[in-house]
């Protein structure tokens, strides 16, 4: 058998219900704080990422799945939504035609990273975008709907961690600042780290070699370094969680691994996920919009990572057993007995029914293994009279009923 390609993940039967079920709070919750679904296409051209996600990153720098198609265009199956999301919702000016500049979409993200739990190279994402509009009282709030999407799902723990990474007059100054701070000590970090003080230093935080981790603890914090503008914004989003009373703290590390986050970066981890514990992390972009070509517009936005939150959501969530098994005996009756499953499942009922003409102790033993309510038993005489045998599989309790009165039977 050919398998799945390493990295990409099948979801199964019994698992996929606890997928319908964080799918439904998600888009009731989105619908709550004004957002509607927008959904683009999962390829994009290249350089939509390029420019968007940042070349610096490692996102652009490693892990895009990006080839030629034949028409000979550089295209690349996108490795996260706001680039998407910000090119169609100005491509088809929807700011004229929603209520609120707020869009949310669901579905895959391709990234070529190092499989391991809880990270994918194909994963899953809720994507929420808002432009327009600069205040920090919307920073406040998409924290607040981030802690309140993990809490809806049933995941109890869950550590709100926020930083502000300035803006591009503050940040070069900061940017000069490590630099100034690693000296010399520069020549003892990883080769990507050397890169990133050339590209973009702020990104040194990204890095996860161990050795470099000392040198990395030492380096100033955007925080410090911030001008009064962001300064303000940042104290005014800390006063609207404390409004919200909504337990956070501030890491300096948190500088998320994509350029164009400007001041506010958030996410919230899960307690008990290993090393992947990010379920989810945003922040403000307010210069993407016009890097991308669109107007002059602020941004601000989180993904959470779908297959993280289904890991850390609580077991409960089952899928709807069967309700029917039914069972005909013979070959005149095969055919009433689809009718009558066909009827039932109009009616709403979970039916399966045996294809196969064989004895009436094989197709209960199948009606056992589908762990069904209770098999409806079709025979002759049965079928003759408008009747129908009911038989409650646990308790084994069999009544005959006229046909038309399955369903009030079942449902005492
Ligand atoms: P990012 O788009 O990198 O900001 O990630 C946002 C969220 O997506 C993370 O907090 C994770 O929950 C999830 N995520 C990112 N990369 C992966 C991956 N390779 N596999 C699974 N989930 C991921």
């Amino acid at each position: 058998m050919i398998s799945a390609i390493r990295g990409t993940h099948d979801i199964l039967p019994g698992e996929v219900e606890r997928w319908q079920g964080l799918e439904r709070v998600t888009r009731e919750l989105c619908a709550c704080y004004g957002f509607r679904e927008l959904r683009t296409p999962i390829i994009e051209r290249e350089e939509l990422f390029a420019k968007g996600t940042g070349q610096t990153t490692d996102i652009v720098q490693k892990e895009m799945y990006t080839f030629e198609d034949k028409g000979g265009e550089r295209v690349t199956l996108r490795p996260e939504a706001t680039p998407s999301m910000v090119r169609a919702f100005f491509e088809h000016a929807l700011e004229q035609r929603l209520p609120a500049a707020k869009v949310f979409s669901l579905g895959p993200m391709f990234r070529y990273e190092r499989p391991q739990k809880g990270r994918y190279r194909q994963f899953h994402q809720l994507d929420v975008e808002v432009f327009g509009e600069p205040g920090a009282s919307l920073d406040a709030e998409m924290i607040e709907m981030a802690s309140s999407l993990v809490s809806s799902l049933g995941i109890e723990s869950s550590d709100i961690v926020i930083n502000s990474v300035g803006c591009e007059s503050c940040r070069s100054q900061f940017n000069q600042a490590l630099l100034d701070a690693l000296g010399n000590k520069l020549d003892q970090l990883c080769p990507d780290c050397q890169r990133r003080a050339k590209t973009n230093p702020l990104r040194i935080y990204d890095c996860k070699v161990l050795s470099d981790q000392p040198i990395i603890d030492e380096l100033p914090h955007s925080v410090d370094h911030l001008c009064a503008d962001c300064n303000n914004h940042f104290c005014e989003v800390r006063t609207y969680l404390d409004a919200y009373e909504l337990d956070y703290r501030v890491s300096h590390r948190l500088v998320r691994g994509l350029d164009y986050y400007t001041r506010t970066t958030f996410e919230v981890l899960g307690e008990q996920l290993g090393a992947q514990n990010a379920l989810l992390g945003g922040g403000r972009y307010d210069g993407l919009v016009r890097q991308l070509g669109g107007p002059s517009r602020e941004g601000i936005g989180f993904a959470a990572g779908l297959e993280r939150l289904v890991l850390a959501m609580p077991e409960e969530v089952e899928g709807r057993g069967v309700d029917v098994f039914i069972v005909a005996l013979g070959e005149n009756t095969k055919k009433q007995a689809h009718v009558l499953a066909r009827d039932l499942r109009q009616q709403g009922l979970v039916t399966l029914i045996d294809y196969n003409v064989r004895s009436l102790r094989a197709q209960m033993k199948r009606a056992d293994r589908t762990s069904a309510r209770a098999a409806i038993i079709l025979g002759d005489d049965e079928l003759s009279r408008g009747e129908v045998t009911i038989k409650f599989m646990e308790t084994g309790e069999q009544t005959t009923v006229a046909r038309t009165d399955i369903l009030q039977q079942l449902s005492q």
